[in-house]
């Protein structure tokens, strides 16, 4: 990943200087964040999209197809979803940090990875869940990952249900209480970075609509609906960038 340009020298310095005058940052990351670890951002174009399965990435993470090709759900989530080595990266460490400092309130992230926890974040809010996180769908038995690495076929509960993720499949609403904790947080903030998302993802895209301060920073790499908004863009390396700031 790029060190920082000279020319964004100024820039960092701001984001620095808000960062130390705040002790109520929230941060909303999605796909962007991970994907300087690793994992592909399943949504873009050099994603998930151009894979050789038969259908498509929502068809095959719907709850529909769950119930009715099991086998290939999970051949697909195994193949495609799980990323077990990936490690932390500068932007996770960075927001780890700023918590250990009192100044993060929350991190709010559409990743599935666990990566924010395994860098150290402990307010963590997974709006869309965690594969670290399984359980039977018959009696609703708690499973580790290695319970679905583990499987070849269908990972099964002893009581012969099926395991399933704890991740939000499409046609499955988001978890309220979750969602309510993220619009919390977001709503009492001083200071909201959203960062490695294009914000095109509803509900949860919806959540900075909560937002009232005059510190929103986004920090992108493409345009985003919210760019009319920002208080301050910042289009490079999410991780480069929170690094050279905290
Ligand atoms: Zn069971």
């Amino acid at each position: 990943m790029n060190p920082i340009p000279p020319d964004m020298a100024d820039t960092i310095l701001r984001l620095k200087d808000i960062l130390q005058n705040s002790d109520n940052i929230v941060f909303f990351g999605g796909a962007g964040v991970s994907t300087e670890s690793g994992i592909p951002d399943f949504r873009s174009a050099d994603g998930l999209y151009s894979t050789k399965y038969a259908y498509p990435p929502e068809t095959m993470l719907s709850n529909t197809f769950f119930v009715r090709n099991t086998g290939e759900f999970f051949k697909f989530y195994r193949e495609k979803m799980i990323h077990p080595s990936a490690k932390p990266n500068k932007a996770h460490f960075a927001l780890a940090e700023l918590e250990r400092q009192g100044k993060l309130k929350a991190v709010i992230t559409q990743n599935i990875d666990g990566l924010h926890s395994a860098a150290g974040s402990v307010n963590v809010l997974e709006l869309h869940g965690s594969i670290y996180r399984n359980f039977c769908a018959a009696c609703e038995k708690s499973y580790p990952l290695e319970a679905v690495l583990q499987a070849e076929d269908i990972p099964r509960c002893r009581c012969g249900g099926a395991i399933k993720p704890d991740v939000v499949l499409y046609e499955e609403g988001l978890d309220e209480s979750i969602m309510e904790r993220a619009a919390t947080a977001i709503r009492e903030a001083d200071v909201l970075i959203v960062g490695g998302t294009s914000l095109n993802v509803y509900p949860a895209a919806g959540l900075i609509r909560y937002y009232s301060g005059d510190k929103l920073i986004l920090i992108n790499k493409s345009e985003t609906p919210y760019d009319g908004y920002a208080d301050m863009i910042i289009r490079h390396s999410i991780g480069e960038t929170l690094n050279a700031a905290v």
